[in-house]
């Protein structure tokens, strides 16, 4: 099927109306809009359609699982020149390897013995420099999730920072599902409320501490309690076909 010019200029003013709604979300909170990375996730959705957003200017793209990223970073191979790639998703013991090395920041570490396996595998696959890596928190307490209860949160961090090929940039989470953005709040605050404390410990390896958090329904909210990376699907993409 060829592609419409139509799609193309979709995704394109998709993203600028994501771009400007960011903007003001940082304003009314007294923050620079450039404190604020938007992270395009891509997932479910082919290399035609991502190429189409890093030509509109997304360089920061999202996946969740490893082994569809990695298909489509191979398939976009130099058209994703300057793209990075974060994953979001929980990550497998068995696909850290590849991890390593497709991946530019890991957001999902919930365990010490993933990030071992993973400090581990960039010693193995001799990655040059140190990994990016967020702790995922869990704060709903929802044991059905991937992420790390707040409770045994300073011990993964402890864990984390022994490991010398990772470097701990900041904080994760992915709250309940809500139909108003609000509901969500409290979450976003609690998530800056640990960011705070472990960087006034001195627990993040680039001082500010990075708060990942915020989706297409709830991004604006997200800013306004402090996240420094957002990351946004559906708006930018349009919705995912519930098969995949
Ligand atoms: C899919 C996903 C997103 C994006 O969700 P949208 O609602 O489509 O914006 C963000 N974070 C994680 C962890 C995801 O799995």
């Amino acid at each position: 099927m060829p592609e419409t010019a139509q799609g193309r200029d979709e995704i394109r003013e998709r993203l600028a109306r994501v771009r400007s709604r960011i903007e003001s979300a940082a304003l009314r909170s007294q923050r620079a809009p450039g404190d604020v990375t938007l992270i395009a996730v891509s997932k479910t959705h082919p290399a035609s359609i991502i190429r189409r957003a890093i030509e509109a200017g997304a360089l920061e793209l999202g996946e969740n699982r490893v082994q569809e990223a990695d298909e489509k970073i191979v398939e976009l191979g130099s058209d994703s020149g300057g793209a990075r790639w974060h994953l979001i998703g929980h990550l497998q013991a068995n696909k850290a390897r590849r991890a390593v090395t497709l991946f530019d920041l890991i957001h999902s570490v919930d365990s010490a013995s993933l990030a071992r396996r993973l400090n581990r595998m960039c010693v193995e696959v001799g990655r040059n420099e140190a990994l990016p890596v967020l702790v995922q928190v869990d704060l709903a307490g929802e044991a059905t999730k991937s992420g790390i209860s707040e409770t045994l949160l300073p011990e993964l961090i402890a864990a984390i920072k022994a490991c010398e090929r990772l470097r701990l940039l900041g904080l994760m989470t992915l709250p309940p599902f809500f139909e108003d953005a609000e509901l969500a709040r409290p979450f976003f605050r609690r998530l800056r409320a640990l960011r705070d404390l472990h960087r006034d410990r001195g627990d993040f390896d680039e001082g500010r501490g990075e708060l990942s958090m915020g989706m297409s329904n709830d991004y604006e909210v997200a800013i306004e309690e402090g996240a420094t990376m957002v990351r946004v699907g559906t708006a930018i993409f349009g919705e995912r076909d519930a098969a995949r």
